[in-house]
């Protein structure tokens, strides 16, 4: 997989877009108020100095003495129309090349103060507070000749204007530019460097995770893969783990499965060709060929049987068994059931009694019912000796209809009861084989119930007997 597909690119992109926008936003918003605040603070500062210029005769003298030439960078404006005259005269405390536009004075004449920003010659800007001097001031001696006659004049209205250079703070700001354009793609290079060695970090787990199972998939389903964290890595390899539990188990059942297949189908064969083989061999009595016959008739039935209850599992495994649900009344459906069974008891000695006096509605595909109870019959007549007693109940326990099939039989050792319904086991071959059980009645049976909404118990006790019961739900439980 090459790097541009990885989550870790994709990864480190994403990261590092974001990172660039947040970057940006802060660098704009620290440039901002920067320049916001430096500009306030000489603002505020023009406005202090401008306190302390509050009468014309401070200024005019402060001119004078030549005090504002003290004050570093400091450019002072005065502007004034005296009595009778419609001239506007201005000094300017420094020898500095900037002036007011007149429509500026002509707003402060009229009492207005206000900030503006004015290019000097050189294109420095500076900042200016400018601000109406009280009227009350009825004359002055301007002492410095050169500037305005001597003379004595009054004056109508002043204005000051305070203004200082704007350089440091643009000086501040085009610093501030510079750090944040080198710290920016900078901070970005190694955030890059490090959310790649962190995405690799990370990651490094999933890619063993895929490694690991990759291989699982390829050699054995006995592997797993190791579970190193409790975090969601830690999680994901878990439930690979249980997965591939389950996938080695269906796996396993399946191999069974097909295995024990096989084998059922391959014994009767045998004795099929062995017992063909036998009679062809050479000229054989009319008896003997008929007993050929017989077993390979036997056998063949066996097998028959066989095919038809794996082809009925294989169906219901992959849910295409049809079945018919109808109305049935339990005690008509088990007494046909029962007269059969009572003729194969006498045959084998076996004494049958039924107690089917309810009339009991269920819902169900009464083909498939019928095989259920005929399988649990059979396997009691089966594992009964001569002299044996088996009996069908029906009964209904709450909502449900109860069918026992009880027999004095061979019974089931406890350990093999949990595994009875498993597909193709048999307690002990031996007993069973000359039975010709193949070890899926049950598993049908089991099935059958199930389908139904039903369940299948077994009771029993080696050499005493045993008792299937088995739990259908009522079509109508309140009747
Ligand atoms: P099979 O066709 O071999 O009888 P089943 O699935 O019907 O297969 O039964 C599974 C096993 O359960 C049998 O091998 C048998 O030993 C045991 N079993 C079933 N029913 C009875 C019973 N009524 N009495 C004793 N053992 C039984």
């Amino acid at each position: 997989m090459s790097f541009i597909h990885s989550i870790k690119f994709r990864f480190t992109v994403w990261y590092l877009i974001v990172l660039t926008l947040l970057i940006s936003v802060l660098s704009v918003g620290v440039y901002f108020y920067l320049s916001h605040s430096l500009h306030r603070n000489l603002d505020r500062s023009l406005e202090l100095r401008a306190t302390q210029l509050q009468t014309i005769q401070g200024v005019m003298s402060s001119i004078a003495m030549g005090e504002f030439e003290e004050e570093l960078g400091e450019v002072v404006l005065l502007y004034f129309s005296i009595k009778n005259s419609r001239e506007i005269t201005s000094i300017s405390a420094q020898n500095v090349d900037v002036t007011l536009d007149s429509e500026l004075v002509q707003r402060a004449l009229h009492g207005e103060a206000f900030y503006t920003t004015i290019t000097a010659a050189e294109g420095k800007e500076l900042r200016f507070y400018v601000f109406p001097l009280p009227r009350s001031v009825p004359a002055f001696s301007p002492a410095r000749p050169g500037i305005l006659q001597t003379g004595t004049a009054s004056i109508e209205s002043a204005v000051i204007a305070v203004g200082r250079s704007t350089e440091d703070i643009d000086k501040s700001l085009a610093g501030l530019i510079r750090t944040l354009s080198i710290a920016g793609p900078f901070t970005l290079i190694l955030a890059g460097a490090g959310g790649v060695f962190l995405a690799q970090r990370a990651l490094k787990p999933v890619d063993k995770i895929a490694r690991t199972a990759h291989q699982i998939g390829e050699s054995d389903l006995s592997r797993r893969i190791p579970v190193q964290s409790r975090d969601e890595l830690g999680r994901l390899a878990s439930t690979l783990n249980q997965m591939i539990e389950r996938l080695e188990r269906a796996f396993k059942r399946q191999q069974q499965f097909t295995a024990d297949a096989s084998h059922e189908l391959r014994s009767p064969l045998s004795v099929i060709q062995a017992e063909s083989t036998l009679a062809l061999n050479k000229e054989r009595s009319p008896d003997e060929y008929k007993r050929s016959l017989e077993v390979i008739s036997n056998e063949s039935a066996h097998m028959a049987k066989v095919i038809d209850q794996l082809l009925m599992l294989a169906r219901a495994d992959s849910g295409r068994e049809s079945l018919s649900f109808e109305e049935i009344d339990l005690g008509d459906l088990l007494a046909s059931i029962a007269e059969n069974t009572e003729i194969l008891c006498k045959d084998k000695g076996i004494e049958f009694c039924s107690d089917l006096r309810d009339s009991i509605l269920v819902s169900g595909d009464r083909a498939k019912l019928r095989e259920l109870f005929l399988n649990l019959l059979d396997n009691a007549i089966r594992y009964s000796p001569d002299g044996g007693t088996i009996s069908l109940t029906l009964r209904r326990e709450e909502d449900m209809a109860v069918i026992d099939i009880a027999d004095t039989g061979i019974g089931i050792p406890e350990k093999d009861i949990p595994h009875i319904f498993e597909r193709f086991y048999r307690v002990d071959r031996a007993r069973s084989r000359e039975q010709a059980g193949a070890g899926l009645g049950l598993s049908i049976c089991k099935y059958i119930a199930e389908v139904h909404g039903g369940r299948i118990e077994v009771k029993s006790e080696l050499g005493k007997g045993s008792t299937f019961s088995v739990w259908l739900p009522l079509i109508d439980p309140l009747t």
